[in-house]
C-alpha cells in the first residue's frame, strides 16, 4: 500500500492570524533540487482577496493616525529580528527557490537594507512649511498615506521583492495586501512571523497567495488605491494598464536583458571574474543579471572569450545544501525546457555554443531542474537569443566593432533595466552613464543595484509607471502630497473677495 504523505499547506495570513484557503484550489510548491513537491498553497478565490482588502481597511486608520515614531520602532524591532534570523529566512528561500544559501542571505541583506532606510520614516515624511504667505496666513505640505496599498511578487527573490514594498508602504501609514509568487511562497511566511513579533498591528499587513484571479480582484477593486508589481514585462504591462484603467497608482517592474561592455582597456580578468557572478549566479534568474557581454573590437573578444570558457566549464553547480555550489537549479521543469529550448534555438539561428549546458545532470539530483552553465559566440541582434529575456544561466558574446555601436545596441532594445561597462577610461565611462537609455548603470560594477535610499527602477519596457521602487521613490508612491494654507487669527474681515486669491 502507498503511504499518504500529508503535505504541508501553505496558508493566507489576515487580521493577524492564518487562514487556509478555502476555494479548493491548491498549487504544488516544489523542491527545484528534486524535483520534489514538499507542500501545497493554496491559491485564493476572489472572495478571500475581498476579505483580506476589508480588513486592511479596517485596519488603516489607526495604523494611520499612529505616530510615525511607533511605526519606526516597530521597523527597528522587525529589523532586529531579520538580522538574528536571516539563516532561516535564507533557509526557507533555498527551499523552494533552490539558491544556494550564500545568495539567499545576500538576498536577506538587501531586504534588511530597505527596513533600515524605513527607520528613518519620521524624517523623511517631515514636509515644508512657509509662515506669512500673505498676511496672517501660513502654508505647509506634507504627505500622507493612500489607504489599502497591494503588492504582486515574482519568484526570483521571494524574501526581497516583497521586502522593496512593504515596510515603505507601512511606515508611510498605508496597509497592505501582499500577494508572493505562488512557486516559492515560503520565505515570505518566516518574514511574515517575525514582523508581527516585531508588533506590528493586526490587518496592517495581510498575505493572500494565489494565482490570476487573486490578482484580478485587487486590480480592480475599488478599495485598493495603489499597486506594486514586479514581475515579467507581459504581466507587468497588463497589470499597469488594468490597474491605471480602474483608477490605480501603479509601478509595475517588468523583464530585462542586461549588457555589459568590455572596452579594449579593461582589465580582462575582473570583467570575466565580473561576467561570471553576474551571468550565472542564482542561475541566471535575476532581473540585473547580465545576460549580454559586448567586448568591443576582435582582440578583447577573443581574449574575453578565452578567459570565460574554462570558468563557465568549471562552474560548480548543486543544491543550496551544498557549500561549495556557486549556482543551484532553475525554478520549475518548464522553465528548464524553456531555457533549453532557447539554447536549441540560438543553435539554430547560427550563434557559436561554446560551452552546452543543456546535458548537465547531477549525480543524486537527477530529477532536479538543473542546466549547466551556457556560453554563446557571435550572437547578432536578431537573433531571438538577443531578444528575449531567457532567465537561466545563459551568457551570450555580440562581438561590436566600436564602443559607439555598441551603445547604439542597447539603445535601441526594448528593456533598460540595467547595464555595465568595464574600462580604465574615464572618459567613456562617463559617457556611458550620459548616453545609456538604460535605469540603473554600472561602471565596472556588474550588478548595479541602487542601495535602499536610492530607488530601483529600469526604463523603456522594463518599467511601466512613473515611480521607480524604495528609497525617496518608494515614499513619493505610497504617499501623496496635501498642502494647507490656514489664516490666524481667524478674526481678520476683508468682506467677501470675488476675485481670484493672491497675496498683494
Ligand atoms: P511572472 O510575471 O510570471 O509572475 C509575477 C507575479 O505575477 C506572480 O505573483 C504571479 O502569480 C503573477 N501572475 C503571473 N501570471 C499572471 C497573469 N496572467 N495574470 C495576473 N497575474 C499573474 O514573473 P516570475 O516568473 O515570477 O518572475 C520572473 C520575472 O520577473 C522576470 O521577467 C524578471 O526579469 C522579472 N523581475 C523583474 C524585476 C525588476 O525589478 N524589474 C525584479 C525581479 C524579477
Amino acid at each position: 500500500m502507498t503511504e499518504i504523505v500529508q503535505l504541508e499547506l501553505i496558508k493566507n495570513a489576515v487580521g493577524g492570524s492564518k487562514k487556509a484557503s478555502q476555494s479548493g484550489r491548491v498549487a504544488p510548491v516544489y523542491n527545484p533540487a528534486t524535483g520534489e513537491v514538499f507542500a501545497e498553497v493554496g491559491l485564493s478565490s476572489a472572495a478571500e482577496v475581498e476579505d483580506a482588502i476589508a480588513v486592511a481597511k479596517a485596519a488603516f486608520p489607526a495604523w494611520r493616525d499612529t505616530p510615525p515614531l511607533k511605526r519606526a520602532r516597530v521597523m527597528f524591532k522587525f529589523k532586529e529580528l531579520l538580522s538574528a534570523n536571516a539563516d532561516k529566512i535564507a533557509r526557507a528561500i533555498s527551499s523552494d527557490h533552490g539558491k544556494t544559501h550564500d545568495d539567499a542571505l545576500g538576498e536577506v541583506a538587501r531586504g534588511i537594507e530597505v527596513v533600515e532606510f524605513c527607520c528613518g520614516i519620521p524624517h523623511l515624511l517631515k514636509g515644508e512649511f512657509a509662515r506669512n504667505v500673505g498676511p496672517a496666513i501660513d502654508s505647509y505640505s506634507d504627505r500622507q498615506a493612500l489607504g489599502v496599498v497591494a503588492g504582486i511578487t515574482p519568484f526570483n527573490f521571494p524574501a526581497m521583492v516583497p521586502l522593496w514594498m512593504y515596510p515603505v508602504a507601512i511606515a508611510c501609514g498605508n496597509t497592505f495586501v501582499l500577494k508572493p509568487s505562488e512557486r516559492d511562497p515560503s520565505a515570505v511566511m518566516v518574514v511574515y512571523d517575525l514582523l508581527m513579533e516585531a508588533g506590528l498591528p493586526e490587518g496592517v499587513l495581510n498575505i493572500v497567495h494565489g494565482d490570476k484571479e487573486a490578482v484580478d480582484t485587487l486590480l480592480t477593486h475599488p478599495d485598493v488605491k495603489a499597486i506594486s508589481f514586479v514581475g515579467s514585462t507581459p504581466i507587468a504591462e497588463y497589470v499597469y494598464s488594468t490597474g491605471t484603467a480602474n483608477g490605480k497608482r501603479v509601478q509595475a517592474l517588468g523583464g530585462a536583458k542586461n549588457h555589459m561592455i568590455i572596452m579594449p582597456d579593461a582589465d580582462l580578468d575582473q570583467a570575466a571574474d565580473a561576467l561570471m557572478g553576474a551571468g550565472y549566479g542564482s542561475a541566471g534568474e535575476r532581473c540585473m543579471a547580465i545576460s549580454m557581454a559586448v567586448p568591443i573590437g576582435k582582440e578583447t573578444g577573443d581574449k574575453l572569450v578565452e578567459k570565460l570558457i574554462p570558468r563557465v566549464q568549471a562552474l560548480k553547480i548543486g543544491p543550496a545544501t551544498d557549500p561549495d555550489a556557486e549556482m543551484g537549479p532553475v525554478i520549475t521543469k518548464a522553465h528548464q525546457q524553456k531555457v533549453k529550448g532557447y539554447i536549441d534555438q540560438g543553435v539554430k539561428e547560427g550563434a557559436d555554443l561554446l560551452v552546452d549546458g543543456r546535458d548537465f545532470s547531477l549525480q543524486g539530483y537527477e530529477d532536479g531542474y538543473f542546466v549547466g552553465g551556457t556560453l554563446f559566440d557571435n550572437v547578432t541582434s536578431e537573433m531571438t537569443i538577443y531578444k528575449e529575456e531567457i532567465f537561466g544561466p545563459v551568457l551570450s558574446v555580440l562581438r561590436a566593432e566600436s564602443y559607439q555601436e555598441a551603445v547604439d545596441l542597447i539603445n535601441a532594445h526594448e528593456y533598460g533595466n540595467g547595464t555595465a561597462i568595464f574600462t580604465r577610461d574615464g572618459d567613456a565611462a562617463r559617457a556611458f552613464a550620459d548616453q545609456i537609455e538604460v535605469g540603473m548603470v554600472g561602471i565596472n560594477v556588474p550588478i548595479p543595484v541602487p542601495v535602499a535610499y536610492f530607488s530601483f527602477g529600469g526604463w523603456k519596457r522594463s518599467l511601466f509607471g512613473d515611480h521607480s521602487i524604495y528609497g525617496p521613490e518608494g515614499i513619493r508612491f505610497y504617499t501623496r502630497l496635501k498642502t494647507t494654507t490656514s489664516r490666524w487669527p481667524a478674526g481678520i474681515k476683508e468682506g467677501a473677495v470675488f476675485t481670484f486669491p493672491n497675496m498683494d
